[in-house]
């Protein structure tokens, strides 16, 4: 029993499960499925650091590469101690089928470091960035792979990492190595804020066609990194009402509504959003299923169970974590007639923008804010109607209709190279 429960619960196994509906979904040939169902390149390596007090510690960190035949390999890197080969080959696939869903000119990547972040110092994390970068530069660059933040990294990580890739290749300017850098070493206007900002274009024509007004919103979040507090930043902005939002330590909640603001300085001040003042405890469980209109699950894979979907008492359910929702999960919420808005569509704006900060870093005009979120808008609006037309065309669940559109869009890709016929 316990076996059956981990296979169900292995990211890699899921990812590739849904590569099966799709292509079954779109009668594609075979050949799609065999080529997708893995990452063409998987590199492990180990990073010994010297930490403060002396000691030598090795991590084990890992970079898979998904699909080649569209473009660089793209995505983040994730520091986490649960990280594993099995989580980042998924983390990697379920990059291509993003890009994809957004029509980017990439394949999909990952990275992973097995580590908390939390319990190193801020010369062990540099060091241990460093290492990692040193690691994987031979397969990595500008035209060949280009990672960026994920959990537990940010820009300061990312200026490390392009400072020590340039360092790697004897000196030289290489900004378009990585993306998610500080504006200053060639980042982009509205990197930081694109999963959020993305995520609620999608909201937005979710909420507008369901005829759920946002105003007024009850908007419950799962999650309080940098996906979840522009998310629930942007969604108060316009006029929704955000009643509990949680992170690793816990969940608060408040039916009048958390100012976002004071939420996001409490967790700088404290560490955590727990023990915000005026707020009752919940738990993560009892987060998820909050009465609300918009639940945005922000943390990690296989929060979203069968078990949990059955209690999810939320209109729509846009997903800002990758892989939140098992698919037992998914398919209690159909069944539920729950609107979902996938993962690969709902949190593509980040990568997005991460294209338009390497476009910028190519060519070396950098543009305004104003011109990145228009860019941004026209495609996340885009991709979202083509996968509800894709999903109501075919009478498919979300989740398929945005793997359909991007198998699609591959194997386009891999019969315009010859690969299938
Ligand atoms: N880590 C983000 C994601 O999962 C962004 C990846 C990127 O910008 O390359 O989509």
């Amino acid at each position: 029993m316990r076996a059956v429960q981990e296979d169900l619960r292995n990211p890699f196994r899921i990812a590739q499960q849904q590569v099966r509906h799709a292509v079954d979904a779109l009668g594609a040939d075979e050949r799609v499925y065999e080529i997708l169902k893995a990452p063409q390149r998987t590199v492990e390596v180990q990073i010994p650091v010297r930490m403060d007090d002396g000691r030598l510690q090795v991590f084990t960190g890992y970079r898979c590469q998904h699909l080649r035949s569209i473009g660089p390999t793209k995505g983040g890197i994730r520091f986490h101690p649960q990280v594993t080969l099995d989580e980042v080959r998924a983390l990697s696939m379920w990059m291509t089928f993003k890009t994809a869903v957004v029509g980017l000119p990439y394949g999909g990547a990952k990275g992973g470091v097995i580590v908390d972040p939390k319990q190193l110092s801020e010369r062990e994390l540099e060091a241990l960035a460093r290492g990692y970068i040193r690691e994987i530069a031979p397969v990595i660059g500008p035209e060949r792979d280009i990672p960026a933040p994920d959990v537990n990294t940010d820009a300061r990580i990312m200026a490390w990492m392009m400072d020590e890739y340039e360092r790697t290749r004897g000196g030289g300017a290489f900004p378009g190595v990585i993306t998610g850098k500080p504006l200053v070493l060639g980042g982009s206007e509205g990197r930081a804020a694109a999963t959020g900002q993305g995520l609620v274009y999608t909201v937005r024509e979710a909420a507008a066609r369901l005829g759920v007004p946002l105003a007024g919103a009850r908007v419950v979040i799962q999650g309080f990194g940098n996906a979840g507090t522009f998310t629930g930043t942007l969604l108060e902005q316009m006029g929704a009402r955000v009643v509990a939002v949680s992170d690793s330590r816990g969940g608060i909640f408040s039916p009048k509504g958390l100012k976002m603001a004071d939420v996001i300085e409490h967790k700088r001040r404290t560490g955590s959003v727990v023990g915000f003042p005026e707020t009752e405890a919940v738990t993560q469980q009892e987060l998820l299923q909050l009465e609300c209109e918009i639940l945005v699950p922000a943390a990690l894979e296989n929060q979203i169970t069968g078990e949990v979907a059955r209690g999810i008492r939320a209109r729509i359910v846009a997903e800002a974590a990758n892989g939140p929702t098992t698919p037992d999960g998914d398919q209690v919420l159909a069944e539920r007639g729950i609107f979902l808005i996938p993962d690969i569509l709902a949190n593509a704006g980040g990568v997005t923008v991460s294209y338009f900060e390497w476009v910028q870093n190519l060519s070396g005009l950098y543009w305004t804010e104003a011109e990145v979120l228009h860019r941004l808008e026209e495609r996340m609006v885009a991709a979202f109607h083509r996968v509800t037309r894709t999903a109501e065309g075919r009478g498919l669940d979300m989740r398929t209709a945005a793997y359909v559109v991007a198998v699609q869009r591959i194997t386009e890709a891999l019969k315009a190279r010859g690969l299938l016929d």
